[in-house]
């Protein structure tokens, strides 16, 4: 099989291009390189299996060869991390809408069976726990930027299930649960590389609001797992499934947890989310997936624990630190 993987030289992509190439599988990845790294591939250029465009996929022209030339679409290509979402909100709206009618259109045309990654950000500040792909979504005013990122996947999500009503495309969708692993970056927010990155460097470990939120972490390779078990399972077309953890903790403990694991100097600190962020910024409390129906149809199972999770990646951070 060919697959082409939109934003494959990011975090989660890069993991699943390498999975797909050890499954025997070719890979051609496109990515414009704005949150994604060529480091993160430069492992892989050798292989005659894979192939890269550095491209938006905004480029129609070089979006509809690369589609008419694979067999199955991964799209990841986002903007991503909350951070990002707060500082430039345009372009995370025009990537995650524009970009994903894109690759829909083209895999209409082609007839290619494509995966369509979403986010648990889609439940907004719902109190359910845990949240299961049928809940209701709850979210603040269109003045809040936050919630732009989860109209913007909740409108590929919509995209998608009529493409698939509508036109017979085989589409498939996930919601991710704060996925990490190696090669995630703290540049955009994300908890994990960012507190371990303080960590290392004995620098104050930041939590924002009173730390009492509540996460589930899921490593990348039980994601990426995820995605091929789905992919490969012909009952999965024109469902969405949660993808995640159910081991939850909070960000303080969280916090705690890695001061302790690095054994760092590092204090723990308290910062308000409108210093954080930006005023009157809205935050989750609960975020826990309730992954049965995945389970169900391809009896997945988280394998990495926190534990193992929070140990891969202090010593991927300590071999490269620059992250
Ligand atoms: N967070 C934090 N300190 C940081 C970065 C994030 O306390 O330096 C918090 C953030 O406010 C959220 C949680 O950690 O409650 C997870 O944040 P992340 O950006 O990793 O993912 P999110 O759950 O917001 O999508």
């Amino acid at each position: 099989m060919k697959a082409l993987i939109t934003g494959g030289s990011g975090f989660v992509g890069s993991h699943l291009a390498e999975e797909l190439l050890n499954r025997g599988h070719q890979v051609y990845v496109i990515d414009d390189l704005s949150t994604g790294r060529l480091e993160n591939v430069n492992h892989l250029l050798s292989n005659p299996n894979f192939g890269i465009a550095v491209e938006t996929i905004m480029n129609e022209t070089v979006m509809d060869r690369l589609v008419s030339e694979c067999d199955m679409i991964y799209h990841l290509a986002a903007a991503v991390g909350v951070e990002l979402i707060v500082s430039k909100p345009v372009s995370v709206i025009e990537t995650n809408i524009l970009g994903s009618e894109i690759v829909l259109k083209l895999a209409n045309r082609y007839l290619k069976k494509v995966l369509i990654t979403s986010t648990s950000e889609i439940y907004g500040k719902s109190d359910k726990v845990p949240f299961g792909e049928e809940d209701d979504r709850v979210l603040g005013p269109t003045t809040k930027n936050r919630w732009s990122y989860s109209s913007s996947k909740a409108i590929d999500e919509f995209l998608s299930l009529a493409y698939h009503k509508e036109k017979k495309l085989n589409v498939i969708i996930v919601r991710l649960f704060n996925t990490v692993g190696p090669r995630q970056t703290g540049r955009y927010g994300m908890v994990i590389p960012r507190m371990i990155g303080q960590a290392l460097k004995n620098k104050p470990l930041t939590v924002y609001g009173d730390g009492e939120q509540v996460r589930c972490f899921t490593y990348v390779t039980d994601v990426v797992k995820a995605f091929i078990g789905l992919t490969d399972h012909p009952g999965a077309i024109g469902e969405i499934f949660n993808v995640g953890n159910n081991q939850a903790i909070s960000i303080k403990d969280l916090a705690f947890k890695i001061k302790q694991m690095t054994n760092s100097k590092s204090e723990v600190i308290f910062i308000p989310y409108d210093k954080a962020y930006e005023e009157g910024f809205e935050d989750m409390r609960i975020r826990i997936p309730n992954i049965s129906k995945i389970q169900k149809f391809i009896g997945f199972q988280p394998k990495v624990g926190l534990d193992e999770i929070l140990t891969n990646v202090i010593e991927f951070l300590r071999n490269e630190p620059e992250q």
